[in-house]
């Protein structure tokens, strides 16, 4: 273990974990370690600036009093409280269909379905750039795993043509792809996967509660959501609390029941979770006026950064990366961000593939015009320092 830490420290790819406390009444801003320093927070999944919602700690505080602390057992033993099948239904009506589960988190829910639904003699179709949790649930499941090329249609249409004799067949992508910020080609992948007769899972853990007239996603927002077989996301993101959901129909509801590992044999979530959880839907629905603000936030950003020469992937999601390559240059990058008060954060590999290091900002309803104004000089000073950028 000493000799693999070295070597990851040798080629600036050790991690370690630094601690970060909240800015009570500010959601956008944190602190690092035991510094006085207070720092904008552009490394956050908060995209709603939803963590610290009155409302959504006040549904929590009274149902922790009320119910107490955990729920004492699984789901299926004597944990399944009352609270499941109020926000499960809540998501159901949200999501526009047939049933909803709610799981302890993203990772559970896409390894534990991923695992419940194929099997040996079955194939997934993964995006080369899907999340781990999804790598994850198909190497438990012992499916053969088929990676396409990122957003490679044409690659993915040779891989269903190959193994079309397959007992099961699973297409499975992100929405919004989480270090990249680019979006699937949703509309294809539907079509591709009628063709076939595969199955079709969606993550939205990026994209829930950011797109659609009520944050429903961008299967909704593209009209495809009725062609997805499995839709799951998140509640740890936009929702700013923790969870997540699967959507799909009654039988696939059954049959994860049935079937899910984390469900079945992990203890039911706190009820005071639910409750938090049941409030931030209602908020995403109604308070639309969070994603204006996003998307106004979000164009400010993306043009601003365009317009100073650095390299980002196309989009129009909160998650902006700017792309450096080499490990030491993103660390150092960070680093110099850091002293002048932004928090972001560098992703280096395993996490994104080798030589393209990079900044990952990613942007919040919250952040407010000046911050954001702020945080660009600042990234054009660090970019220049580091001949990122040119002059
Ligand atoms: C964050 C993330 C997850 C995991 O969700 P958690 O609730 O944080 O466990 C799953 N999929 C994608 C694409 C993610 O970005």
């Amino acid at each position: 273990m000493e000799r693999e830490l070295a070597s990851l420290e040798e080629a600036s790819l050790r991690r370690s974990l630094r601690t970060n406390s909240a800015v009570p009444g500010s959601p956008g801003r944190m602190v690092r370690g035991t510094g006085p320093n207070n720092l904008l927070n552009l490394s956050a999944n908060d995209y709603l600036g939803l963590s610290q919602h009155p409302a959504i700690v006040e549904a929590m505080r009274d149902t922790l009093l009320k119910e107490g602390a955990g729920a004492g057992a699984s789901r299926l033993v004597t944990g399944n409280r009352m609270a499941y099948s109020f926000l499960e239904e809540a998501i159901a009506e949200w999501q526009s269909c047939e049933a909803a589960l709610v799981f302890a988190n993203g990772y559970m829910a896409n390894a534990g379905v991923i695992r419940a639904v194929v099997g040996r003699d079955d194939v997934v179709f993964s995006d080369q750039l899907n999340h781990a949790s999804i790598v994850d649930g198909i190497l438990m499941s012992r499916a053969e795993l088929a990676r396409y090329r990122h957003n490679d249609m044409e690659h993915l249409g040779a891989l269903l043509h190959k193994h079309r004799d397959k007992r099961r067949k699973l297409i499975v992508t992100d929405a919004v792809f989480s270090m990249d910020g680019d979006q699937a080609r949703l509309r294809e992948l539907a079509l591709l996967k009628r063709e076939y007769g595969a199955m079709l899972m969606v993550d939205e853990a990026h994209s829930g509660g950011i797109y659609g007239g009520r944050g429903e996603g961008l299967c909704h927002l593209l009209g495809i959501k009725d062609e997805v077989d499995i839709h799951m996301g998140t509640f740890s993101k936009a929702f700013g609390v923790y969870g997540a959901y699967v959507c799909g129909s009654r039988t696939l509801a059954d049959f994860l029941v049935n079937k899910a590992r984390p469900l079945i044999y992990s203890t039911a979530m706190p009820p005071a979770l639910l409750a938090g959880i049941a409030q931030a839907l209602v908020l995403v629905q109604q308070e639309h006026w969070r994603r204006d603000r996003l998307e106004s936030a979000v164009r400010f950003f993306r043009d601003s950064l365009l317009s100073l020469g650095f390299q980002i992937p196309a989009g129009d999601s909160p998650i902006v990366p700017i792309t450096i390559g080499d490990n030491e240059t993103a660390l150092r990058f960070s680093a110099a961000l850091e002293e002048k008060g932004i928090a972001a954060v560098a992703i280096r590999p395993p996490t994104v593939p080798a030589g393209t290091a990079r900044i990952r900002f990613s942007l919040s309803a919250i952040h407010t015009d000046e911050e954001l104004r702020d945080a660009i000089a600042c990234i054009r000073e660090a970019g220049l320092q580091l001949g990122v950028i040119r002059r």
